[in-house]
């Protein structure tokens, strides 16, 4: 298998982000044990050619991903020695290591040292910790239902309401707040709203402000929403899946503040981090809101329960047995160091400056100044409707391309093609492959 898997990793930088076809096999389970090689060569030349190629330099769709190989040790030894990393009495190694991680974050983000935490398998599962948390603290339920408000905003991230949905607060007053003209929450327009809703004798309960929203990676105003959570007596929880990390860098570090003031907050070290997918956080001041829904006990588990030993990640998410995902950060953190880590984030920034620039001297058009590695671009005709056909027409002939990976998504009801950048394989070169596809598309299109 290292053979195979030395020959992916020489083509990385090169090989196409995004590919249309569809795989031949079916992946039939026969039932007859097969040569592993087989099966390997399956995987290889079935698998890995179709749609995007999340390892590769040039996914510049969604949330790029990444995948270190360091963490891909971790995992594999985390999965040889299968390691009990649910329960403290189980693994008191993986536990401890996985809170080392947790307690590594909690510094970064200004948490206390006796807020809690857990490693999800990503960020919708972190948010919808963070949010059960909230309703447990808050106490929204029963007839509260109806007249319970949680504020957001329209780039808030589905997963939001997913959460809402699953955890019995489908009939919650939601606001979807209006954003300014740099897609941020406008403070001004939700303090009124907030006000209006007071007035009706609702209950303001929960405010979710976005340290990089996944749209146009813009960053809320968390200290003026702190601010506003604290007068009212609002749960603030900040989802910063996409962004937080960003927090390494001390030239972002600014635009963060106020993150440490949230009552809850989710990361996603497999994006930015560059961890391969299947590793969220969330952290949780009030260890008793989280406990409330996740604690537990039974009979056959007595021996574990003892309260003179950590807590146990089961007793903070709705998982018992669990992989030990601690390990595939802990791991590359304590073998690179943090250097490369923040250089890689800073050098995302610049590729998102140099981006812009470039296809700007094209004639594009340009979202705002971004914030952090996300923007969009559209290239302007006479009228909007001719401009939204032009780049639909364009976003198809860039996924008909499929060199570079390019996503898109609507802005204020326009149509506009996505940047984001976040894979750490994503280097200039990778850039100039990017505006040479779009350079190819436009003049097939014409
Ligand atoms: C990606 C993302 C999520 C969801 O996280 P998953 O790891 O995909 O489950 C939530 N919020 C934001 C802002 C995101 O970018």
């Amino acid at each position: 298998m290292d053979v195979e898997v030395e020959n992916f990793l020489q083509s990385i930088y090169t090989m196409p982000g995004y590919g249309q076809a569809k795989p031949e096999a079916t992946f039939r389970i026969s039932g007859e044990a097969e040569p592993f090689e087989e099966v390997l060569s399956t995987y290889m030349t079935q698998i890995i050619p179709s749609g995007i190629q999340p390892a590769s330099a040039a996914h510049l769709g969604y949330i790029p991903g990444g995948g270190i190989f360091a963490s891909a040790l971790a995992d594999y030894l985390a999965c040889i020695t299968n390691e009990y990393a649910g329960v403290y009495y189980a693994s008191p190694g993986a536990v401890t290591i996985e809170e080392e991680v947790l307690h590594w974050m909690k510094k970064l983000f200004g948490f206390p040292g006796d807020s809690v935490g857990n490693l999800t398998s990503g960020g919708s599962i972190a948010n919808l910790i963070a949010l059960t948390a909230a309703r447990d603290q808050q106490q929204i339920k029963g007839a509260a239902i109806n007249t319970s408000v949680i504020y957001m905003s329209t780039h808030t991230h589905h997963c939001m309401h997913k959460a809402l949905r699953i955890i019995g607060l489908e009939d919650v007053v939601i606001r979807e707040l209006k954003l300014d003209t740099r897609h941020r929450v406008d403070i001004k327009e939700l303090s009124a709203q907030i006000e209006t809703d007071l007035s009706q004798g609702l209950k303001p309960t929960v405010l979710i402000g976005a340290a990089g929203t996944t749209d146009t990676g813009a960053i809320d105003p968390l200290s003026e929403m702190a601010d506003l959570c604290e007068r009212h007596k609002m749960w603030f929880h900040v989802d910063g899946a996409y962004g937080g990390f960003f927090m390494l860098l001390d030239e972002v570090k600014p635009k963060l503040k106020g993150i440490e003031r949230a009552d809850s907050l989710v990361i996603d070290p497999h994006k930015g981090l560059f961890l391969p997918y299947g590793v969220g956080t969330v952290l949780v001041k009030s260890k008793e809101a989280v406990l409330h829904s996740h604690h537990y006990t039974a009979n056959y588990m007595q021996d574990t329960l003892n309260p003179d030993v950590p807590m146990s990640p089961a007793e903070l998410s709705p998982e018992l047995t669990k992989h030990f995902r601690g390990l595939r950060v802990w791991l590359p953190l304590r073998v690179h160091g943090i250097e490369p880590f923040k250089a890689c984030l800073e050098e995302k920034l610049l590729l998102t400056q140099y981006f812009r620039e470039q296809l700007a001297e094209r004639g594009f058009e340009l979202g705002p100044e971004p914030e952090l590695s996300v923007s969009y671009f559209w290239y302007p005709k006479e009228t909007p409707e001719t401009t939204d056909k032009f780049n639909r027409k364009l976003m198809q002939q860039i996924h008909a391309d499929g060199d570079v990976f390019l996503s898109s998504t609507l802005i204020d009801d326009q149509f506009v093609i996505r940047m984001a950048i976040l894979a750490f394989r994503t280097k200039k070169h990778t850039i100039d492959r990017a505006l040479s596809m779009i350079d190819r598309c436009m003049d097939k299109i014409g």
